[in-house]
């Protein structure tokens, strides 16, 4: 049995989890979630080994809900082995391909999180012509090229209640400081008006739903 972690014990735990978010964004994120998880349900696309997902689980045990996250578990393109971010200690010798869903397990198990993190395994535009139901925080942080982003804001952020938010991770104004694709969606939804920005850290903004209704197609 896993003793119940403290939220200032699972957000340290998150910290010294294998992933990509700086200490201040994940703050924004947890503050973020807490907030708007009381009012149903998160989903979080891009899970890699849960570092993200135990912040967002911490939240959700807070506001007394809970937070899918969606992963086919492979790894982005910029994972792959010859790539920048490929770590070969993922690698399942059997399949010889990436596999963070045992990772992923394993975090949630050891931070205690299994009844708030509920993963589910697949690629996000299969799961996104299935799915119906209206999210209370959606957190875009999965593929970053502009087939990825895009197919992520247009199958997800529709289900986004008016209010709720929508938090895009990796935003980056400058191609010196990363890939364009998320600065891109970002843009296109402000430009739609249908979102404001709320707060923003780092290359992680948040915006919030003003007009549209969850299932409306976004702009
Ligand atoms: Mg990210």
């Amino acid at each position: 049995m896993i003793p119940q972690l403290s939220t200032a014990d699972l957000l340290d735990f998150a910290r010294a989890t294998a992933g990509f978010m700086p200490d201040d964004e994940g703050a924004l994120l947890f503050a973020t979630a807490r907030t708007a998880l009381t009012n149903g349900p998160g989903l979080e696309i891009g899970t890699w080994c849960g570092k993200s997902a135990v912040i967002l689980g911490a939240a959700a045990r807070e506001a007394g809900s809970v937070v899918f996250t969606l992963d086919h578990h492979r790894g982005s393109e910029e994972n792959q082995p010859g790539w920048e971010w490929h770590d070969p200690s993922l690698v399942d010798p059997e399949a010889g391909r990436i596999d963070t869903l045992p990772h992923f397990r394993r975090t949630i198990t050891r931070a205690g999180l299994e009844e708030e993190v509920i993963g589910i395994v697949g690629r996000a535009p299969t799961v996104a012509r299935h799915w119906r139901t209206p999210l209370a925080l959606l957190f875009i942080d999965g593929g970053h090229t502009d087939e990825h982003v895009t197919n992520d804001y247009e199958g997800f952020a529709r289900w986004v209640s008016r209010g709720a938010a929508l938090v895009i991770h990796d935003v980056f104004e400058r191609p010196e400081d990363g890939g364009q694709p998320p600065w891109r969606v970002y843009r296109r939804a402000l430009a739609s008006g249908d979102w404001e920005e709320i707060a923003a850290c780092g290359s992680m903004r948040v915006l919030r739903r003003v007009d549209g209704e969850a299932g409306n197609p976004v702009r």
